[in-house]
C-alpha cells in the first residue's frame, strides 16, 4: 500500500480549496445562534501539538472538513484540533460568546487569530484545577472579541470521555436566551424528577413496598448522572474533586445499569419466575461495577468508560428482553415497563442521531435524552401505580373469596357472622323482630354412599339455588357447615318464618334430582326461632340448633319452632 500522500489526500485538498473559496464555508457572524459543525475543519493528532504546528498542518491541508452538525470523536481519542474561519461584516469588533463542548471535556485551548496575529488565547476544562469551568448545562462559554473582517479560530481539545463538540457563537441576546432556556428547562427537568422521587419515597414510607424504594434510588442515580454530565454536579456538588469529575459519569452509568436491573428484578418478580436469569443478571451487573472500580483505581480512565458504555448498552437490551419475557408471561404491568425502556432508548437514539447530523440538530433533538428520562420516570411511576391497583384488586378478590363457600357460592360461616351481627345490632337498636331458620339435609351420608360424592355435591348446589330463589333481598343465607344452612330473616315474625320454613321444606322434598342409580330422596329438617332474650347472635344460633335437633328427633323432614310449634 504505497499510494502517494497527494493521491490519498486529494479529496481533502479539494474540500480545503472549496472551503477557502466559498464564502458560505466561513461562519458569518450574525445574531442567530446555530451549530457551526458544518463550518469546522478537524485534525487528529497523536500528541498535543503547538498552535504553530497546527497552523502549518492546516496550511498543508491536513485538516479535514467536519461532516457532522456536531463533531464527535469517540471515547479515549487523541487530542483534536478544530479550525473555524470567521467573518465579521461589521466595521467594529463584535463581542461573541463561544459556546463549546460538553462539561466533561478535560481541556480546551482556544486561539483567536487575525492576519496571523494571536488576538486572544483562552483555556477551559474540568481535567485540571484553575481552568475556566463549564456553565452547568451549557458547556464552556468563552468570550471573544471578533475583529472586523476575517479572523480564524483554532482550538485544541482533549478528553478521555466521549468527545462531542457542539460549537456555537452567541451574541449577548442569544446567550441570554440560551441561558434562560437552559435554566427553565433544567429547572423543570430536575423539579419533575425530584418531585417523583420524593413522592415515591413517601409512598415507600407509607406502604413499605420495596418497589417504590428501588424506583426512588434508581431515579436518584438518573438525576445524579444528568447533573454530573451536564456539569451541574461539577459546579455545585464536587467542585474540588478532579477524581469525581473524571469518574462520576462512568460510575453513575454503571450504577444506573445495576439499579435498573435491581428494580426490574423486584418489579417483574424475576426471583419467582426466572430465578437463574435474575441471579445471572445481577452477578453480571455487579461484575461490571467491580471491573470499573479496578479500572478507576489503576487510573485507566478510558477503560472505565468503555466498561460503563458496554454495561449501559447490555443493560438497555436486557431491560427490553426482561420486559418482553414478563409481558409474554402475562404480567400486564410489564407493558409500562417495556414502554419506559423503549422511550429511554428512543431518547438516547434521537440525541445520537442529531449529534451525527442524521436528523436536524435542534435543542429538542439534542436533548431528547432528557425527554427520554422524563418519560422513563413517568412510565415507571405509572407502572408502579398500575401494579398497586392490581394488588388491591387481587386483595379485594381474595377477601371476597374468603367469605364465599366455593361449592355453593353462598356466604360462609365467617361472612354470615359478620353480616348477621350487623343485622342483629340493628334489630336490637330499633327493637325489630328477627328470626333464624337452620336446616340440615336428612341422611345425607346415605346420599353420598348411594349416589357418590359428586351427586352429593350436586344436591348441595341444588338446595343452595332453591334457597337463594326463595330468599328476599335483605335476608342472609349461608352454608353453615357440611349440609347445614342458616337463613337470618330481618323484620320477620316467628309465624312468617315458620310458614317460609314449611314452604322450603316442601320445595326441597319436591326437588326431582336423579342419576343412574335412581331418584335422590332429598329432604331437610328445619329449626326456627325468633329473637327474644338472647344477648348475642351466637346464642340464637345455639337455640335454633336445639329446635333442629328436635326436628331430627321427631322423624326428620319437618319444621320445629319453640313449643308448641314443633310437630
Ligand atoms: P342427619 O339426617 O342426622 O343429618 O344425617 P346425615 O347423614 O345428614 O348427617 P351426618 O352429620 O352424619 O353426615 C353429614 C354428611 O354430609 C357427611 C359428610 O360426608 C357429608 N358432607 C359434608 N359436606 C359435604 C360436601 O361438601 N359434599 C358432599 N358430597 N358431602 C358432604
Ligand atoms: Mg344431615
Ligand atoms: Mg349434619
Amino acid at each position: 500500500m504505497s499510494a502517494s500522500p497527494l493521491r490519498l489526500h486529494w479529496p481533502i485538498w479539494c474540500v480545503w480549496l472549496l472551503l477557502c473559496l466559498s464564502p458560505q464555508a466561513m461562519a458569518e457572524i450574525g445574531e442567530q445562534a446555530q451549530p457551526l459543525g458544518s463550518h469546522l475543519s478537524l485534525l487528529d493528532t497523536a500528541e498535543p501539538i503547538s498552535l504553530e504546528a497546527a497552523i502549518k498542518a492546516r496550511e498543508a491541508g491536513e485538516f479535514r472538513p467536519s461532516q457532522q452538525a456536531v463533531p464527535r470523536f469517540g471515547i479515549g481519542t487523541p487530542p483534536h484540533w478544530i479550525y473555524l474561519p470567521l467573518h465579521n461584516p461589521a466595521k467594529q469588533p463584535l463581542k461573541r460568546t463561544l459556546q463549546l463542548g460538553e462539561a466533561w471535556i478535560d481541556q480546551v485551548d482556544v486561539y483567536l487569530l487575525s492576519d496571523g496575529h494571536l488576538l486572544q488565547q483562552l483555556r477551559a476544562g474540568d481535567g485540571r484545577r484553575r481552568l475556566l469551568q463549564a456553565t452547568p448545562g451549557m458547556g464552556y462559554l468563552l468570550e471573544l472579541q471578533l475583529p472586523p473582517g476575517r479572523s480564524e479560530l483554532y482550538a485544541q481539545v482533549y478528553t478521555a470521555d466521549p468527545l462531542i463538540l457542539p460549537v456555537q457563537l452567541l451574541s449577548d441576546s442569544a446567550l441570554q436566551q440560551a441561558r434562560t432556556a437552559n435554566n427553565y428547562s433544567y429547572g423543570a427537568l430536575y423539579g419533575f424528577l425530584l418531585a417523583l422521587l420524593a413522592y415515591n419515597l413517601m409512598l415507600y414510607a407509607g406502604l413499605k413496598d420495596r418497589n417504590h424504594l428501588n424506583y426512588s434510588i434508581y431515579l436518584g442515580a438518573f438525576i445524579l448522572l444528568n447533573l454530573s454530565y451536564t456539569g451541574h454536579a461539577g459546579a455545585w456538588l464536587w467542585p474540588d474533586s478532579l477524581f469525581l469529575k473524571r469518574y462520576a459519569n462512568p460510575f453513575l452509568m454503571n450504577a444506573i445499569a445495576w439499579l435498573g436491573l435491581h428494580f426490574a428484578r423486584h418489579f417483574l418478580a424475576l426471583n419467582t419466575h426466572t430465578p437463574r436469569l435474575a441471579r445471572a443478571v445481577m452477578y453480571g451487573a455487579s461484575f461490571a461495577i467491580l471491573l470499573q472500580v479496578l479500572c478507576a483505581s489503576l487510573g485507566l480512565h478510558a477503560q472505565a468508560l468503555w466498561v460503563a458504555f458496554a454495561s449501559v448498552l447490555i443493560y438497555s437490551l436486557l431491560m427490553v428482553l426482561l420486559g418482553i419475557v414478563s409481558l409474554r408471561r402475562g404480567q400486564t404491568a410489564a407493558r409500562y415497563f417495556l414502554a419506559a425502556t423503549l422511550f429511554g432508548m428512543l431518547g438516547t437514539a434521537l440525541t445520537d442521531l442529531s449529534v451525527w447530523g442524521l436528523i436536524p440538530f435542534t435543542t429538542l433533538t439534542y436533548r431528547a435524552v432528557d425527554i427520554g428520562i422524563l418519560l422513563v420516570a413517568t412510565l415507571l411511576a405509572l407502572a408502579l401505580a398500575y401494579q398497586m391497583r392490581q394488588h388491591q384488586r387481587a386483595r379485594r378478590q381474595a377477601e371476597t373469596l374468603a367469605r364465599i363457600d366455593p361449592l355453593t357460592g353462598l356466604l360462609n360461616r365467617r361472612a354470615f357472622l359478620e353480616q348477621g351481627n350487623a343485622l342483629w345490632g340493628q334489630a336490637i337498636r330499633h327493637e325489630l323482630p328477627l328470626t333464624l331458620i337452620m336446616l340440615d339435609l336428612d341422611h345425607f351420608k346415605n346420599i353420598n354412599d348411594q349416589h357418590g360424592h359428586d351427586m352429593g355435591d350436586n344436591s348441595l348446589i341444588a338446595t343452595a339455588q332453591l334457597l337463594t330463589q326463595q330468599c328476599r333481598t335483605g335476608d342472609i343465607l349461608a352454608r353453615w357447615g357440611g349440609e347445614e344452612f342458616l337463613l337470618l330473616l330481618p323484620q320477620t315474625t316467628l309465624q312468617d318464618a315458620l310458614v317460609l320454613a314449611e314452604r322450603l321444606r316442601q320445595a326441597i322434598a319436591a326437588l326431582a334430582l336423579e342419576d343412574a342409580h335412581g331418584k335422590i330422596a332429598l329432604s331437610a329438617s328445619f329449626g326456627v326461632i325468633a329473637r327474644e332474650q338472647q344477648a348475642q347472635l351466637e346464642q340464637l344460633i345455639n337455640a335454633v340448633d336445639e329446635h333442629l335437633y328436635q326436628a331430627k328427633q321427631n322423624g326428620r323432614n319437618r319444621v320445629c319452632g319453640p313449643p308448641p310449634d314443633c310437630a
